[in-house]
């Protein structure tokens, strides 16, 4: 049983060295007896950069319970149940939720496993697009709420996303053009860029990367200003965005990527707009509007079937691939929702 370990705390910028992939003694390919537990075999695991915060002992990031050095990494997958134990899961049936970085993972605790409801979706799809947790709101639930929920967004306003070819961002512009918006992202390369014109229908996108003066770049691209503020990134982003705000605006605050691997966060200077404009910023954390998760989950794959949506994903292959495929997620080489492909059945 091939297992991904945190080999020491994260400091700054993670490396693959931070981790170790360990074969352990096969394993049991049962449920210790009256144990109460579930053992499935991986197939999807979804790398999130909410991961990194539970690598270090950092407490004003970490929500939840840090990785110790020598555990094994633990997030969202999709599995096989091999062995149900006593729970009301049957052997070979599909499942999605909180599992370990490992071909096969005992799951003490069930009631974190959720039976796939939409078979005829990809199965990744359940381990982003579609899926939720009680750790966090995945990729296109935190996209949903953070936009139609926390932005209350109307035709014909100017929405600007971060991280925008990424796992959520790519939804939030695609939710933003549903609704009739006017929709501009940023993203770290040409070839993103290219995609948010091209594949994800943006209005139009720039690589940040090359903008030297970010409120310059952003006053081109919204010369009346922006209405809705998608926030993935934090940061001299998230400043150069506060002046360019219209009156009554909205920042939903997703993420704050740019700042995971610093030890001190960077201040933001220019929070005085927020009052001359009237403008709300909200931060929320997706898990904690549960109830609206069933509707969430037939519309959206009422919205992929019809083919109104296209989601990019970024399938490394092989679990000894998982601590370059998390990586990526901080230098930016991922092209859409980071997965791990660990077994195809
Ligand atoms: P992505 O798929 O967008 O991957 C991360 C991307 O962030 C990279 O591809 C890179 O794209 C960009 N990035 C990395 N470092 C920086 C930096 N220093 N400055 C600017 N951009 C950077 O990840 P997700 O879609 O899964 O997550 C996006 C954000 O949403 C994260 O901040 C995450 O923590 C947050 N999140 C919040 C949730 C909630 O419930 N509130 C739930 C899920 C995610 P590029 O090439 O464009 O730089």
């Amino acid at each position: 049983n091939k297992k991904v370990v945190l080999r020491h705390y994260v400091s700054g910028f993670p490396k693959e060295s931070d981790f170790e992939v360990v074969t352990t003694e096969t394993v049991r390919l049962m449920v210790p007896e009256g144990s109460g537990a579930v053992l499935v075999k991986s197939l999807y695991l979804s790398c999130d950069p909410f991961m990194r915060s539970r690598m270090s002992r950092r407490e004003d990031l970490n929500f939840y319970p840090e990785f110790t050095p020598g555990s094994v990494i633990s997030g969202i997958g999709v599995a096989r149940v091999v062995d149900p134990g006593n729970s009301d899961f049957s052997r070979g049936e599909l499942v999605w939720g909180a599992i370990g970085w490992e071909e096969y993972s005992l799951i003490e605790n069930p009631e974190s496993l959720v039976k796939i409801r939409h078979e005829d979706l990809p199965l990744s799809y359940y381990a982003g697009l579609i899926a939720f947790c009680f750790i966090t709101g995945m990729t296109g639930f935190s996209a949903s709420v953070g936009f139609y929920d926390i932005c209350s967004p109307k035709k014909e306003q100017y929405v600007f996303v971060s991280a925008a070819s990424g796992a959520v961002g790519q939804l939030v512009g695609q939710f933003a053009k549903l609704t009739g918006c006017y929709v501009v992202g940023s993203a770290g390369s040409d070839e993103k860029v290219g995609l948010l014109k091209g594949k994800l229908g943006f209005d139009d996108a720039f690589n940040y990367k090359k903008e030297s003066d970010l409120n310059a770049t952003l006053k081109r691209y919204f010369p009346e200003g922006i209405d809705i503020y998608f926030d993935n990134v934090g940061g001299r982003t998230l400043e150069a965005v506060l002046p360019n705000m219209r009156t009554s605006g909205r920042i939903s605050a997703c993420g704050m990527i740019s700042q995971y691997n610093l030890q001190e966060p960077e201040c933001i200077h220019n929070l005085f707009h927020l009052i001359t404009k009237c403008v709300r910023i909200e931060g929320f954390m997706a898990h904690r509007h549960l109830q609206k998760y069933p509707e969430f989950e037939d519309k959206m794959a009422g919205l992929i079937k019809e083919g109104k949506i296209v989601y990019m994903e970024d399938v490394a292959e092989g679990i000894d691939s998982a601590p370059a495929a998390f990586v990526n997620l901080f230098t930016g080489r991922n092209l859409g929702k980071q997965l791990v492909l660990v077994a195809r059945d």
